[in-house]
This record gives structure tokens, C-alpha cells and sequence, in this order.
């Protein structure tokens, strides 16, 4: 059996990591060489270090790396790549909320030859909901057209695919967005999520606004193209409107129209261009944000991790 790296980001999770340690035990055996647990500690600010370096004495498979701050969910599972040595490598949260047996089924869809395999939410009889159709439709037609329906969970990835990834180095990205991108050949498999029973999510909608601009912006070219687009169509309008007062005013005497219609236009035109910057400005803040090389964590420690770099 090839090794196989289980990557838990952790955030604030002291009170799931014991039971979530616990079933990671009973799911993996007593086997040395199946399995590394790669957690990285992104930054929590409640005792969550403090169990994974307890739990880290007692079972030689576990890893931890932690980071200096946190990073998001998205650098820690780069983090967890990076720290990996396995044949494949599975991204697992501490939470409770995705059944463990999952990897079972995950690693025989990649035996049977697909390089990615993505573990996502069962949605029903009625599909998707309407918001998650909408979102992930939109991703599909302007950005990643392989990303699966109902959006993605969880990856499992083989050896080749975790190398580039971890190769690209790109930053304010999504690290989805880059395994989408990459090209090799993908599977899903169907799950049922149970809720969250302890803490609180980490997802707020300040971090989804981010990884949607990511999204976009990484991955498609459409914001900036539709800047030119709505330009053309709103000088088009300007023109149009030119030619109908100017030939309203030779024909039929018409008054000029005065106030109303100039301080609409202002608005309108006033407010698209902001937008048009704002989008402008987006590319140019990565622009700067990539050149200035930081990166995109910082490791403060590990522990248990094997003597190899
Ligand atoms: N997480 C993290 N850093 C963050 C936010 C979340 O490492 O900034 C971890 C979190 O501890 C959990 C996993 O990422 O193990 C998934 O987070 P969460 O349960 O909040 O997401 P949801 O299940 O709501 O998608
Ligand atoms: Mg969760």
C-alpha cells in the first residue's frame, strides 16, 4: 500500500481535535506506513497547538506544522502539500464534518488510474440550491469549466499534481482554482456532509468575497474584458443619444433637455468608471502583491516532521 498524507488544516478547533484524533486512529489502523498525518496549525489562538504536540508524542505518524499567524485554509493546505511525502495526498478539516471513510473511496477512484479526485456534497433530489447553481454555473462558463457542479469539498490528489501545484507559488489564488487548472484527469465522488457540532465555521462572507474576486480574477479573463465591453456599449448609448437630441432640435424645434438627463448620465457614467478602476485596480494590486515576493505563509515550527529537507 503506497503512503498516503491526510492534510488537516486547523484553526481554532481544540475542541475537535481529540475526537477527530480518535477516529483518525481507528480509521487508519495500526499501520506505520499507510498513512502521514500532516496537520498544520494555522495560527489558533486556543490550545489546538498544544493537543496536536501532545497527540504528536504519542503516534509517530503525525506531523505538525505550524504557521506564524493565521493564513487561511487555502495557505495551510499549501503548507500541508509542501510538508507531504506521500504517493497521494488528501485534504481532511479537523471538524467532523466529512466522514473518514471517504478516503477509502477516494483512493480507489485514483487507483482506477484519475489523478484528482474530489470529494463533494451530495446535493438531494432537487439538486443543487439555486444560490450554488447560479455561483458555480457562473465559475464554470467564465473561469474553470471543470469545476464540478456543486463546487468542491474536498481533493485528494496523486504525487504528480501535488508537485505542481506546489511548484506554481501564485498568490491571493485559490488553491482549487490551481488544481482545476492544471489539466489531469478528475473524478468525484458523492458524500454526505453532517453539521458542524462544535465551533464555528471559519468561512466568513469577508473570506468568500475574497476567494470569489480570486476566482475570477486568477482564472478568467472576463472582468477586464468586460470593461472594454461596457465602455463600447455605454459610448455607443452616448452617441446614439447625441444623434437623436441633435436631429430633435433641427426637425422639430425641440428644447434642449436640461438637468435631469445630463445629472443621470453623470451618475451612471461616473459610476461605471469607478467600477472600471476598481477592476483595474485589482490586477494591478496582485501585480504588485506577486512582485513583492512574500510568501504566502510562514512556517514558526513543526514537529514530527522526518529529517529528509
Ligand atoms: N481552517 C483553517 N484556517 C482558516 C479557516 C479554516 O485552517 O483560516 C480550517 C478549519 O479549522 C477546518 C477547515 O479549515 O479544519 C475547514 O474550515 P471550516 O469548517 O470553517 O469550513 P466549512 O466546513 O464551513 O467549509
Ligand atoms: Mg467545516
Amino acid at each position: 500500500m503506497p503512503l498516503i498524507s491526510i492534510l488537516i488544516p486547523v484553526y481554532n478547533e481544540e475542541d475537535n481535535l481529540p475526537l477527530f484524533y480518535e477516529r483518525l486512529r481507528d480509521f487508519a489502523g495500526t499501520s506505520e506506513d499507510s498513512y502521514e498525518f500532516i496537520f498544520v496549525d494555522d495560527g489558533s489562538e486556543d490550545r489546538s497547538f498544544q493537543i496536536l504536540k501532545d497527540l504528536a508524542t504519542r503516534d509517530s505518524r503525525i506531523r505538525v506544522v505550524r504557521l506564524s499567524r493565521n493564513f487561511g485554509s487555502h495557505a495551510a493546505c499549501l503548507a500541508g502539500l509542501i510538508s507531504s511525502s506521500g504517493e497521494a495526498c488528501v485534504s481532511m478539516p479537523a471538524d467532523l464534518q466529512d466522514p473518514l471513510e471517504l478516503i477509502q473511496r477516494m483512493t480507489a477512484e485514483w487507483k482506477n488510474g484519475y489523478e484528482i479526485v474530489f470529494g463533494v456534497k451530495e446535493t438531494g433530489k432537487r439538486g443543487p440550491r439555486l444560490f450554488q447553481r447560479i455561483y458555480y454555473g457562473m465559475v464554470r462558463k467564465l473561469a474553470l469549466r471543470n469545476m464540478p457542479r456543486t463546487g468542491v469539498d474536498l481533493f485528494f490528489l496523486d504525487r504528480r499534481v501535488v508537485d505542481v501545484i506546489i511548484s506554481i507559488r501564485e498568490k491571493n489564488t485559490s488553491i482549487l482554482g490551481l488544481i482545476l487548472w492544471s489539466g489531469f484527469s478528475q473524478a468525484t465522488v458523492a458524500y454526505k456532509k453532517e453539521p458542524r457540532l462544535r465551533g464555528v465555521s471559519k468561512w466568513t462572507t469577508a473570506k468568500k468575497m475574497k476567494l470569489f474576486i480570486d476566482t475570477f480574477v486568477s482564472f478568467s479573463y472576463f472582468p477586464v474584458r468586460s470593461i472594454s465591453v461596457v465602455g463600447m456599449i455605454v459610448s455607443l448609448l452616448g452617441f446614439l443619444y447625441a444623434i437623436y437630441i441633435i436631429v430633435n432640435r433641427l426637425l422639430f424645434a425641440f428644447p434642449i433637455e436640461g438637468w435631469a438627463s445630463l445629472m443621470v448620465i453623470l451618475l451612471v457614467v461616473s459610476g461605471i468608471q469607478m467600477m472600471m478602476l476598481g477592476i483595474l485596480g485589482e490586477y494591478l494590486w496582485r501585480n504588485f502583491d506577486e512582485s513583492r515576493k512574500r510568501p504566502s505563509f510562514i512556517i514558526k515550527e513543526t514537529v514530527g516532521m522526518k529529517e529528509t529537507e
